[in-house]
């Protein structure tokens, strides 16, 4: 059944009384909840395109200015009609957390608060959060307790802050210090990826001077694990500087990486291994899950994503990175205001690429300080659970092909009969997540993956509920079965 498209009535709020220039503050507060309590109700796809939200938002900058709680009124207005219900219980189109309600309110305080979070003189508790919470976070996901953890914006610059690092360090051991002399007339860092690696690693290398496209590429299996024998086979013909990047969840299989067999490679010729776990990694908080992680733990560095299974709301992420000092030495900022390079105490900008920060560990430490660890650990059995639920159903429908093997949270899935080519499999794959999307129960993505193109299922969602495996099941059933009745549709004989 298809539900309303209208937004129901959202009262403007006026605290005419009263006016004080903290009204507004309220007034998010208000407009905040009264969308999160609706979204339910909601159609689970966004109602209007960008072109369509350019339109209703045009309007030439206003020579005078409003009052605050009306300019939020008409931001929510207009912008609810172009949000994407990233935080519905039906939401699985990417890899993304749900904003879970309590991390909202935290980073709500760490705009509130102001504070520049750049050192510990600035902000004594931005700073100590930070430290509190990096040690929860080594602790949650098993890695080792003297690493730093810098916190960034997301995995992408979580990537590329360790990265940084490890440039530095590599480099350093065969004598050239890149960090304050650059890369012209260095010795060349051999950079070894997975041919499935992800994407925002090669931007990582793009914006390190490493280059996007100068990587030595590892083969993958049908899955997108890293081939650990041709990793051995390439470093053994290869001396110098390395750095390996390896992946713990796969961003459509979610399959890791053997990181055991691959620092065993690497070790012996020296070489730097970064891991970006940006959500498989929390795979380690989980003792049935542990187990396809190990070996990490021996990595040199690791990004990690709070902003998707943690539920923080977005911009969070983690530079975890065992040396500090490669760490520090690669974002180090100094000048005679700041603080001493050296110092011991945790300098949070000495740990990231930027210098002006907010304090981003607080939804961090409300989140992990709300779920606790067995909260984290449930988290992840839920979703994983729910993924080979919602696998085992739907695997089990004529036409319908689970593609990859459901380890995680993740399941791709092709449609189609022997009979169709792989043309044919890709349009009327296609045709099932359109018709997903214009029901609006649940939202699902589609992506290439090898010779098909397949429906992404990511479960990760915090609103997803076990109960939820059985409406999308039924969901995708049923759209596979009105797209497969089409006359369009081809059929396979009998
Ligand atoms: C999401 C993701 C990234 C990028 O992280 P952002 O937080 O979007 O910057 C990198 N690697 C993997 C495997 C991911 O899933």
């Amino acid at each position: 059944m298809r539900k309303s498209l209208s937004p129901g009535p959202r009262p403007a709020i006026t605290w005419a009384e009263t006016p004080d220039r903290y009204d507004v503050l309220q007034a998010a507060q208000v407009h905040a909840s009264t969308y999160r309590r609706g979204l339910e109700d909601m159609p689970c796809s966004p109602r209007r395109s960008y072109r369509e939200m350019l339109e209703v938002f045009s309007e030439p900058l206003p020579e005078r200015g409003s009052d605050g709680v009306s300019v939020l009124n008409d931001l929510v207005a207009r912008g609810e009609q172009g949000l994407t219900p990233m935080t519905h219980s039906g939401f699985f189109g990417w890899v993304l957390g749900g904003s879970s309600p309590v991390g909202v309110a935290a980073d709500w305080l760490t705009s509130a608060w102001g504070q520049n979070a750049a050192f510990h003189t600035s902000s004594p508790t931005a700073a100590a959060v930070e430290e509190i919470a990096s040690g929860w976070l080594l602790n949650v996901l098993h890695l080792p307790a003297e690493a730093a953890v810098g916190f960034v914006t997301g995995a992408t610059v979580g990537n590329f802050t360790a990265l940084a690092a490890a440039r530095g360090a590599v480099l350093r051991r065969a004598g050239w210090d890149a960090d304050n002399d650059g890369l012209f007339g260095a010795p060349p860092i051999t950079v070894y990826v997975g041919d499935d690696a992800h994407t925002s690693v090669f931007s990582a290398l793009g914006y390190l001077g490493l280059g996007r496209n100068r990587v030595t590429r590892v083969k993958s299996d049908d899955q997108g694990r890293m081939i650990a024998t041709d990793l051995a086979m390439q470093m053994a013909d290869r001396d110098g500087p390395a750095i390996v990047i390896t992946q713990a969840g796969q961003i459509n299989t979610g399959a890791f990486d053997p990181f055991a067999d691959i620092l065993e490679a690497a070790q012996t010729r020296n070489a730097w291994v970064h891991v970006d776990g940006a959500f498989g990694l929390w795979a380690r908080a989980h003792p049935d899950y542990r187990p396809l992680t190990n070996g990490v733990e021996h990595a040199d560095s690791w990004a990690v994503d709070g902003h998707k299974w943690l539920q923080t709301p977005f911009d969070s992420g983690y530079a975890i990175v065992r040396d500090r000092d490669s760490l520090h030495r690669a974002m180090s900022i100094d000048a005679s205001y700041l603080p001493a390079v050296g110092e011991r105490d945790r300098i949070p900008s000495f740990l990231v690429p930027e210098l002006s920060r907010r304090a981003r560990g607080l939804p961090t430490w409300a989140m992990l300080k709300t779920l606790g660890r067995k909260g984290v650990e449930d988290l992840v059995g839920r979703h994983c659970a729910i993924a080979r639920r919602i696998a085992e159903r739907i695997g089990s429908a004529d036409g319908v092909h689970v593609v990859n093997d459901v380890v995680l949270n993740q399941v791709i899935v092709s449609f189609g009969h022997p009979e169709h080519n792989s043309r044919q499999r890709k349009a009327l794959t296609e045709a099932v997540i359109s018709r997903l999307r214009e029901e609006g129960s649940i939202f699902v993505g589609g992506a290439r993956w090898r010779d098909d193109w397949v429906m992404r299922v990511s479960v990760i969602c915090d609103a997803t509920q076990p109960a939820d495996a059985e409406l999308a099941a039924d969901q995708i059933i049923s759209a596979w079965a009105a797209v497969s009745a089409r006359p369009s549709a081809v059929r396979p004989p009998g």
